[in-house]
């Protein structure tokens, strides 16, 4: 008995994946398309790309961040006034990051971006691996996310870059929301926003916070994406973890459910703004990247107030 094949419904070609939450059967191409006129909307509605932009990837070599480059390329690589620019940090985590970098490194030259590597021992002098293995407060996570966030942040202002995308996916957003919700930090979701123009930060974007991570796995995988798929040892670390996992969760029995955590935040993240005005910003006193106390977050992790 040969096994009946599932049918998209756009064109009735094989069909690749099931979407739950849109009730669509769709096959490689017209899945491919759903996912990058996704992504064009985000871009549409959110940022606004001028002319004579450069605009910085940072690129980890995951998924997310390949693809989230692979798509811009797609979308803006043949605009002789954009440039775009991938920014990798290598963070010092034995073999993962090494492995990381070097699918970096080939879609990059794949595709024929600029790629710029910067590492922690470079800025900071010592390495995640050094920093995890000493007494600390705070989960690895929070180190590696501040120093790099603030790393990235410092490179993309010297290359004079107007954007910083990153490849957040609607599963992190998502999480965000739910853990700022868990821990009543009203204040930090605002954050989560498309941003205002801040001196000393350069403007954030996520292209890809539309698109559910399982998906953005397959759109790697049937694009021939060069992306690293293996773990962080630190992962296990995060709360972020059980937070996935109760979302998860509700996404299968109830399917939307992630967006319909987004959606609600969207609508109400004009209101909240208005309640929790953006502090001032200042520059750090130490090392003088932007930030809204006298000693920016990364200075004080380190230890150096
Ligand atoms: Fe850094 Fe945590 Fe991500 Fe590992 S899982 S790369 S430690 S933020």
């Amino acid at each position: 008995m040969t096994e009946e094949k599932t049918r998209c419904m756009k064109c009735n070609h094989e069909a690749i994946i099931y979407q739950p939450y849109s009730g669509m059967h769709l096959c490689k191409k017209h899945f491919t398309e759903d996912v990058e006129r996704k992504v064009k909307l985000t871009i549409r509605k959110n940022y606004n790309i001028g002319k004579n932009e450069k605009i910085a990837v940072a690129l980890s070599g995951g998924k997310d961040s390949c693809v989230a480059l692979y798509i811009l390329n797609k979308i803006f690589g043949k605009r002789r006034d954009l440039e775009l620019v991938a920014i990798t940090v290598d963070e010092g985590i034995s073999v993962y990051r090494k492995r990381s970098i070097g699918y970096a490194k080939k879609l990059t030259s794949d595709i024929g971006v600029k790629h710029l590597i910067h590492s922690f021992a470079e800025e900071y002098d010592t390495s995640l691996d050094e920093l995890a293995a000493k007494e600390r407060v705070h989960g690895a996570c929070s180190y590696c996310g501040v120093l790099r966030k603030s790393l990235v942040n410092r490179i993309a202002l010297d290359i004079g870059a107007k954007r910083l995308v990153t490849g957040h996916n609607l599963d992190d957003e998502a999480q965000t929301i739910m853990m700022n919700h868990l821990g009543g930090d009203v204040e930090r979701m605002i954050r989560l926003s498309p941003p205002r123009e801040l001196e000393g930060l350069v403007l954030r974007a996520k292209p890809l916070r539309k698109i559910p991570e399982k998906e953005v796995e397959l759109y790697a995988k049937v694009n021939d994406i060069p992306v690293d798929i293996s773990l962080c040892p630190y992962k296990h670390e995060a709360l972020r973890n059980e937070v996935r996992l109760m979302l998860d969760d509700f996404e299968q029995k109830h399917p939307g459910t992630k967006y319909s955590i987004q959606k609600g935040f969207d609508k109400m993240v004009g209101i909240l703004a208005k309640e929790f005005p953006q502090a001032e910003i200042k520059k750090c006193t130490i090392c003088g990247q932007a930030c809204t106390a006298d000693v920016c977050q990364a200075c004080r992790l380190l230890g150096k107030t």
